[in-house]
C-alpha cells in the first residue's frame, strides 16, 4: 500500500486554480521530490498531506485512509522548513523534545532520544544553545532531529536547503540522502534546484503551472535519449 495517494485532487484558492486533477502515489521508503517553478503547486501539494489546507475535490488517503476527517496532528508525519521554524525561546534541546513532551514520553527516554537523534544529524554539544547562536546549517539540521526524535514515517521538506548557500547545500544534500537510507523513512522534498533533485531522489515529480507533467527516476527524466 503507498504511503499517500492522490486520487483527482483540486485545490482551488477563489478563482486561482492552485492544483488540477492531480492523481500521485507516494510509495512507503522513496525519497521523491517536486521539481518545479514558482507557483506551480509544490507547497500547495505538501501542505495538503499534512492538512494545512484542505482538497477542493478529489481524496487524499495516507496508508489508505481518507484523511478527510484526520487532523493534522494525526497524520503521523514531520515538516522541516526552509525557515527551519524552531522556538527561539527554548534551547536546541527543549525544541526536539518538544514532540516527545506533547507524547507524554517520559523523561529519561527523552534525554536518550534527544541525544541519539543530535548524533545521527552530527551536531553533537549544542543542546543548551538557542537557535540564533546557531549557524544555518546547523539550525536546519536541529530542525531534521526535531522531526526524526518520534519516529514519523513520513516527513515533509519544503526547500529545507534554500537559505544555504551553495557548499553547505550540497553537505546537507549528502547528509539527508544518508538519513533517508539509515533510517527508512518516506521523504518529500520540495525544490526549484534541479541538481538537488538529480542527487536526492528516487523518483522526481515535476510540476507547471498546477499539474504533473512528468514522473520518472531522475536517469529516465534526464539521461535517456
Ligand atoms: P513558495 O513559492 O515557497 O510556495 P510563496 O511566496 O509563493 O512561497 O508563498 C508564501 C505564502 O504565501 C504561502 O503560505 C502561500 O500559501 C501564500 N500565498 C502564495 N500566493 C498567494 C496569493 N496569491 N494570495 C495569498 N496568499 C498567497
Ligand atoms: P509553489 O510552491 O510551487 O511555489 P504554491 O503551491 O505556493 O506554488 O502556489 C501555487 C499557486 O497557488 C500560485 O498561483 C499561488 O499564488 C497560489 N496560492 C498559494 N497559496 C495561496 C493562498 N493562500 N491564497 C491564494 N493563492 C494561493
Amino acid at each position: 500500500m503507498a504511503m499517500v495517494d492522490f486520487i483527482d485532487i483540486d485545490k482551488r484558492y477563489g478563482n486561482t486554480a492552485a492544483l488540477e486533477s492531480i492523481n500521485l502515489s507516494v510509495e512507503r521508503g522513496e525519497f521523491l521530490t517536486l521539481l518545479g517553478p514558482s507557483g506551480s503547486g509544490k507547497t500547495t501539494l505538501l501542505n495538503l498531506i499534512a492538512g494545512l489546507i484542505k482538497p477542493t475535490t478529489g481524496k487524499l488517503l495516507i496508508d489508505g485512509k481518507d484523511t478527510a476527517n484526520i487532523s493534522p496532528g494525526e497524520r503521523g508525519l514531520g515538516m522541516v522548513f526552509q525557515n527551519y521554524a524552531l522556538m527561539p525561546h527554548m534551547t536546541v534541546f527543549e525544541n526536539i523534545a518538544f514532540p516527545l513532551r506533547v507524547r507524554r514520553v517520559p523523561e529519561a527516554q527523552i534525554r536518550q532520544r534527544v541525544h541519539d537523534v543530535l548524533e545521527l544529524v552530527r551536531l553533537p554539544n549544542v543542546e543548551k544553545r538557542k537557535p540564533k547562536e546557531l549557524s544555518g546549517g546547523q539550525q536546519q539540521r536541529v530542525s531534521l532531529a526535531r522531526c526524526i526524535v518520534y519516529s514519523p514515517s513520513l516527513i515533509l521538506m519544503d526547500e529545507p536547503l534554500g537559505a544555504l548557500d551553495k557548499k553547505l547545500r550540497e553537505q546537507m544534500q549528502f547528509e539527508i540522502k544518508q538519513l533517508h537510507a539509515t533510517l527508512g523513512i518516506t521523504m518529500l522534498n520540495v525544490t526549484h534546484d534541479q541538481e538537488e533533485a538529480l542527487t536526492l531522489s528516487d523518483r522526481i515529480v515535476l510540476m507547471n503551472n498546477g499539474a504533473i507533467e512528468q514522473i520518472g527516476t531522475p536517469s529516465e527524466l534526464y539521461f535517456s535519449p
